[in-house]
């Protein structure tokens, strides 16, 4: 038996009724806030994830899906979709319209991360951009649109994690300032988190390996080393939140992995998810239009890891799947010609019926329908085809009632909507 590959996952019909509903809980509500949505394609060329997500992410490293293609183009599974939007925001001039430009895309992603609870290696993502605005009140509305949207979908234990990650400016004295910080911790640190020391020392602060996080425990905050422009940027974000009433922590150990922020990041996290607490990540970044070859524009977005969030939303969400509400018994050919065509009539009237096309005895085709947990069951032989009216059974009551066949579609559709 051919199995699926590892870190990848069926989603069940049982299961994709709650997917639908966090979705479009999820879209409707960033609908209602201006944004639009963008599709963009699942492999791109591996050059413009390199470039925006940066050389020395883990992600670029080691995660990507990466293969060349028949003339020997490299080309990647997409790992996040901030990358191909911008890329399209640039090739198709969106911003010429209007540099401002508030869209939102979902579907899957690639990453060749170490399996495990909560961590695939095809997962989806929503993800929401807003491109060409500078101010702190962008970044303010994603994360208000966030708690909405996780208080919408039930989840109680959700906060808001903020930090900043400086600019071109005052990011760079604050990476020399920590790198020393890490030189003096160098003993205890993991290897991983030596080896990042010269490369990309921000990224020892999020590291997870406990030891780290206490030897880090007192390093220095960016926060404290921000130029004036970003710390003005931060606290028109941390003011508008609170004038939202948007609770938010501030915490100097988020830093995303990937190198393309700028400003504000902010991760949401929550209780009940273990390691893997952060549901969504996001932030600012100001400098990848330009990077990418397009005009200086600004942006900021986030994106939620949808696995993560079907596992932690309400549990009342995505019940309600569209049963079938008659199953139709109907014994012998003509029974069945006949059957088939009033099941599709009933289809075009909203009116879901599952005919049992096997031939099999009117026994077998009961048991069926009562396994199958059928409220009702119209039942045709040549007896009813002769008499021109079918058995409506009520499965629970037991009661049955005779329906003429001539109007069978409308008197079943009346009968079984009301
Ligand atoms: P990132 O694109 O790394 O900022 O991740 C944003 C969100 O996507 C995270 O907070 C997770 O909820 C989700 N996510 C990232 N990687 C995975 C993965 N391998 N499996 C499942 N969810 C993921």
């Amino acid at each position: 038996m051919i199995q699926l590959v590892r870190g990848f996952r069926d989603i069940l019909p049982q299961q994709t009724p709650r997917w639908r509903a966090i979705e479009k809980t999820a879209i409707s509500l960033f609908q209602d806030f201006g944004f639009k949505e963008i599709r963009i394609p699942i492999l791109e060329r591996t050059e413009l994830f390199a470039r925006s997500i940066g050389e020395d992410t883990d992600i670029v490293e080691k995660e990507m899906y990466t293969f060349p293609d028949r003339r020997g183009e490299l080309i990647t599974l997409r790992p996040e979709a901030t990358a191909s939007i911008v890329r399209s925001y640039i090739q198709h001039k969106l911003y010429a319209k209007d540099p401002v430009q508030k869209v939102y895309t979902t579907g899957p992603m690639f990453r060749r991360e170490r399996p495990q609870k909560g961590r695939y290696r095809q997962f989806y993502q929503i993800d929401v951009e807003i491109l060409g605005i500078k101010s702190a009140y962008a970044d303010t509305l994603l994360i208000f649109m966030l708690i909405t949207l996780l208080d919408r979908l039930d989840v109680s234990d959700a906060q808001a994690h903020i930090n900043s990650l400086g600019c071109s400016a005052c990011r760079p004295g604050f990476r020399a300032k920590l790198s020393e910080f890490i030189s003096s911790r160098a003993d205890v640190l993991c290897s991983d988190c030596n080896r990042r020391r010269e490369r990309n020392p921000l990224r020892v602060l999020d590291c997870k390996v406990p030891s780290c996080r206490e030897a880090m425990a007192d390093a220095p905050s960016i926060l404290d080393s921000l130029c004036s422009d970003c710390e003005r940027h931060f606290k028109e974000l941390t003011q508008s939140l609170t004038h939202l009433n948007v609770s938010y922590v501030i915490d100097k150990r988020i830093v995303r992995g990937l190198d393309y922020y700028t400003r504000t990041i902010f991760e949401i996290q929550t209780g009940s998810m273990g390691a893997q607490n952060a549901v969504v990540g996001g932030g600012r970044y100001d400098n990848l239009v330009k990077m990418l070859g397009g005009p200086d524009i600004p942006a900021t977005g986030f994106a939620i890891g949808l696995d993560r969030l079907v596992e932690i939303a309400g549990s009342r969400l995505g019940t309600e799947q569209k049963q079938p509400r008659v199953f139709i018994a109907a014994i012998g050919e003509e029974s069945i010609a006949k059957a088939f065509s009033w099941s599709c009539s009933l289809g075009l009237e909203g009116v879901c019926a599952e005919l049992d096309l096997s031939g099999k005895s009117l026994k077998a085709l009961m048991k069926r329908a009562d396994k199958l947990g059928f409220e009702y069951v119209v039942i045709v032989g040549d007896n009813e085809l002769r008499k021109r009216a079918v058995i409506l059974r009520n499965m629970r009551t037991k009661a049955q009632d005779l329906i003429p066949i001539d109007g069978i579609v409308e008197n079943l559709k009346k009968r079984l909507t009301t």
